[in-house]
């Protein structure tokens, strides 16, 4: 779970970093450990990273020195490789010529074995993280090719998993996404400047428009013209996008696959009205993420929307906290009940999903102590019953609620008075993409990849 964009201006004078920085900062919710921006001028990379929220990291001495008309910018959330400083991106690698410069949204499962192949040939590592793996395979590629092209087709036939790159080589950009298309990513246009974006709010915030989605398995060079080119066949392609950047991780006013992420979320609220209907007082959202889909149960039912908990917009998401501590405290630090709202009332809860299921306990845990009188909630994502080898960091498979409890089970241990979750049948026609083109792989474990060969190593590395 990260965040990327990629910028190029015509205007060769032009610099594009403060550009890239408003991008990420739409992008702050794919990632808060880290920021990164690195640009290049026809000559010269310059790069700027460090630890924290992109307005903690850059400010206006920072962008200034960071000259170019071209560059590309990255906000992080760990999966493969701790949280610090040497893992942000974007990574720069050298080599006879130049520099290659690369941020990557994804995971890559057999990074493990393909770093201690490098490792053997005398690669040296500066971080822990697979994208730096990805960036050493395309200088070690570029310097036998000198050709970018067919550099990033061979690597892409060693990488198992998901990536989303953005790749700049001295000042060309080139923009890579896997064979499937598991992680979003956008083209947008506005006057010279041409860019890429995980999601297409990273083009609303400069007044750029969203011009297409870059299709999986595609790999474009942007400059003064988009060049597209293909990594694999058309006719094979299968697409695999992410369920979950619907459900739950893309913001509501975003674009993914042509699919507006807003109507999604109200589709998932009506449905989840039609399939598990039930008397009660008022509608509410766990906020943020479920608000649209409360929204929708509202309509759907006529019931009143309401607001039950508010939520300290200063604090970043429990579940994309690293630790399980950190994510518990948290909970009560984030929502606070608004009892005269909630006192005495039969509220349906509507909530984006359950992972491990402690953040919901504590937050029916509030609710009662403000005096609800009935609970019934109501999940946007069917039971997630495996773990995610793409770059979501849910949890292992015993940790995951819905992975060794039956639904009535949950529902007992959350002390709610009824529980529904949307069914994988009607998540399907919410979201308007069909299985084939969809990875559910978390809820179905029907995974759109090769899986890692040892998948208790694999999950004990990333823990
Ligand atoms: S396994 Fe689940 S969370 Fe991971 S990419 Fe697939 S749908 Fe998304």
């Amino acid at each position: 779970m990260c965040g990327i964009v990629g910028i190029y201006s015509h205007n060769q004078s032009k610099n594009v970093a403060s550009h890239i920085y408003y991008g990420l900062y739409a992008l702050q919710h794919r990632g808060q450990e880290s920021a990164g921006i690195a640009t290049h001028n026809g000559c010269d990379l310059s790069t700027f990273g460090g630890m924290g929220l992109v307005c903690d990291v850059f400010n206006n001495g920072k962008i200034d020195g960071l000259d170019g008309n071209v560059g590309i910018g990255h906000v992080r959330y760990s999966t493969t490789g701790k949280s610090k400083l040497e893992n942000s991106q974007p990574f720069v690698s050298e080599f006879q010529g130049g520099n290659i410069a690369i941020a990557h949204n994804g995971d890559i499962i057999n990074s493990m074995e393909l770093r201690e192949e490098l490792k053997a040939e005398g690669h040296h590592f500066r971080s822990t993280t697979d994208s730096e793996v990805i960036c050493h395979m395309l200088s070690r590629e570029y310097i036998k090719q000198q050709d970018m092209v067919e550099s990033i087709r061979n690597v892409s036939r060693q990488l198992i998993g998901s990536y989303s790159i953005v790749v700049m080589v001295n000042s060309d950009l080139y923009v890579v996404r896997d064979p499937v298309g598991i992680k979003p990513l956008a083209l947008g246009e506005k006057g010279d400047l041409k860019m890429v974006a995980s999601e297409s709010v990273a083009f609303d915030v400069i007044g750029a428009n969203y011009v297409r989605d870059v299709k999986p398995g595609e790999i474009i060079l942007l400059n003064d013209k988009i060049t597209s080119y293909d990594m694999v066949k058309p006719e094979n392609a299968r697409r695999a996008h992410c369920m979950f950047e619907y459900v739950y991780f893309a913001r509501p006013d975003s674009m993914l696959d042509g699919k507006d992420v807003y109507n999604v979320r109200l589709n998932i609220g009506r449905t989840l009205h039609q399939e598990y209907p039930v008397d009660a007082d008022v509608v509410m959202p766990v906020p943020d993420s479920a608000i649209t889909a409360a929204i929708g149960y509202s309509r759907e039912s006529g019931l009143p929307y309401g607001e039950g908990l508010i939520k300290n917009r200063y604090i970043g998401r429990t579940f994309i906290m690293p630790t399980q501590e950190e994510r518990e405290t948290s909970v009560r630090l984030k929502m606070n009940p608004i009892k005269s709202e909630l006192e005495g009332k039969r509220i349906v809860l509507v909530d984006d999903s359950i992972v491990r299921g402690t953040t919901s306990k504590a937050l029916i845990d509030v609710l009662k102590e403000a005096g609800v009188k009935e609970v019934h909630l109501r999940v946007g994502c069917p039971p997630i019953i495996s773990p995610c080898y793409y770059g979501i960091a849910m949890a292992t498979k015993k940790e995951l609620v819905a992975a060794n409890k039956s639904v009535e089970q949950i529902r007992d241990d959350l002390g709610v008075d009824s529980l529904g979750y949307l069914s994988i049948e009607s998540l399907k026609k919410c979201i308007g993409i069909d299985e084939d083109n969809l990875c559910m792989g978390c809820l179905n474990e029907k995974y759109p990849t090769q899986l890692p060969k040892d998948l208790q190593e694999y999950e004990s590395c990333r823990c």
